[in-house]
């Protein structure tokens, strides 16, 4: 792998010349390479840049634009090679995950907002003769400006592509920041835009840890925080972004409830039901990882997931039948474990999996399933970001949809069972997702994000350009 170290500031591969990083694998816990991130000097220089290429009008023209977006979209098909086995070897990603999700959603995004980059969103209000002063309108659309698009380490590229294409459809342009944990892949894709012909200074990808984000997101000239990660930091991020009253899109944390309904087939659901919170090793924002069961259905669902467990392939991500590799880093393991162990010893029990598997190296640990605690306890309030499902038991329906609505977070739900139940139980659910049988395809024309501390704005769909577009109502008098 020829890796690439260095930012894009202004069009330019410059080292970074802040502190040294080292990006470690999580599949063996050495370290990949070290870098330098981004000074707070070469923070100005990229939002400057963006300001720059924003100001000049340089990407004013939507069929650039489209015909831009699209040629990335090649280039990223083109390299998917090397950008899937970065973020196999920094994220620890299982590599059946890279083509669908990892690599498969930002290219669907690229392409899905180049269509809409050409677009006049104006609206013709036609004339107001009602009132004393007879007038015309209409409102426009206009780019936001610059936009800090900020991603979490799970999904980086995916993250990236589901920021960066709506807001250059829309005209904005962006300064890209990584998380330090895994920036890899993102800077391997900094290396195509220049051959995909995207203005200097239109995309700058720069990497750091919490004092760059700061940086970024206090800065005056940029106008619009996109932000993945977690509750705490996209808190803070609200905060800074405060001082300069900028708008913020934050796609935040889950602790979302699965709900198998009575009727519900449990041997075919079982899989669905545990695979979809143990796959990327638990690291997924909308992991199911509640699991609500009839009370009555309890024992035969515990037997069979006993049953499963064994056959969820923990371990190298390389390998094509892994489904749970490797967490992020040893702190990050050390943190989903210790909710398990506080688990136990306030009276819950592992009634599957648990532990960790026996390979030499890397942060790996076995799916588990927790039972016998209450939907008060920690393990089912915080989001924990690993392998890790509590199974809860419910009376009724009613008691379901109220357990599965009692979180500060709502960002999604999976539900199994019939499908005309689901549907009646999917609209009483305070989510912003809700997956019945195991849903489908990330669908590119349907939003997605969060209720309550879950966020605040969509990705996906005509909602995620709205949010890079500002209205601009322009009214004359007439007679
Ligand atoms: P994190 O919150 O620790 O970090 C996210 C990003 O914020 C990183 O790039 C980090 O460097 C940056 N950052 C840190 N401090 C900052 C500051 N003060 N200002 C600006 N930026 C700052 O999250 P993580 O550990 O990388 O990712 C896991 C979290 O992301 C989980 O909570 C998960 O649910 C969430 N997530 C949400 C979605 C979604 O779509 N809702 C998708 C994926 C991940």
């Amino acid at each position: 792998m020829t890796w690439n170290t260095k930012l894009v500031i202004n069009g330019k591969l410059v080292a970074g010349e802040g502190a040294e990083i080292t990006v470690d694998s999580p599949a063996t816990g050495k370290p990949i390479l070290a870098l330098n991130q981004a000074s707070l000097v070469q923070v100005d220089e990229a939002v400057m840049a963006a300001r720059s290429a924003f100001d000049s009008g340089v990407w004013a023209d939507g069929a650039e634009r489209r015909d831009v977006l699209l040629r990335l979209a090649d280039l990223l098909e083109a390299h998917q090679e090397e950008i899937g086995a970065a973020i196999i070897d920094e994220v620890g990603t299982p590599k059946n995950l890279i083509a669908p999700l990892q690599i498969g959603v930002p290219l669907a995004a690229l392409r899905y907002y180049a269509a809409m980059a050409d677009r006049d969103h104006t609206r013709d209000l036609g004339p107001d003769q009602n009132s004393a002063m007879p007038s015309a309108s209409i409102v426009r659309q206009v780019p936001v400006g610059v936009v800090a698009a900020i991603t979490a380490y799970n999904y980086p590229v995916l993250m990236m592509g589901l920021k960066i294409a709506p807001a250059l459809a829309a005209g904005c342009t962006v300064v890209v920041l990584p998380s330090p944990q895994a920036p890899l892949a993102t800077l391997l894709f900094g290396k195509l835009l220049k051959e995909a012909g995207v203005p200097d200074g239109v995309v700058n990808i720069i990497v750091g840890g919490a004092d760059v984000g700061a940086a970024l997101t206090e800065h005056p000239e940029v106008d619009k925080i996109s932000f993945t990660g977690s509750v705490g930091v996209g808190r803070a991020v609200m905060q800074q972004a405060a001082k300069t009253i900028k708008g913020v899109v934050l796609e935040l944390g889950g602790k979302s409830a699965s709900i198998i309904l009575p009727d519900a087939d449990l041997p075919s659901v079982l899989g669905p039901v545990h695979l979809r919170y143990v796959r990327n090793a638990g690291q997924g924002c909308a992991s199911p990882t509640r699991i609500l069961v009839h009370e009555s259905k309890m024992e035969e669902f515990i037997s069979l997931s006993q049953a499963f467990f064994p056959s969820i392939k923990v371990g190298d991500p390389w390998d094509e039948d892994t489904v749970s590799g490797p967490l992020i880093s040893e702190a990050h393991r050390a943190r989903v474990e210790g909710y398990v162990e506080r688990a136990v010893a306030s009276g819950g029990h592992i009634v599957a999996g648990g532990g960790r598997p026996n390979i030499d190296g890397g942060w790996y640990m076995n799916p588990t399933l927790i039972a016998g605690v209450s939907n008060e306890d920690e393990i089912c309030r915080d989001e924990l970001f690993g392998p890790v499902g509590v199974v809860l038991p419910y009376r009724d329906i009613e008691e379901a949809i109220t357990i599965a609505n009692d979180s500060y977070l709502g960002l999604a739900a999976a539900i199994f069972g019939p499908t005309e139940d689901a549907k009646r139980v999917a609209a009483k659910l305070r989510v912003g997702s809700v997956y019945i049988n195991g849903g489908g395809a990330m669908r590119m024309d349907a939003p997605m994000g969060g209720f309550k501390q879950s966020g605040i704005g969509r990705e996906y769909g005509e909602e995620s350009l709205r949010e890079y577009l500002e209205p601009q109502h322009i009214q004359w008098a007439s007679s």
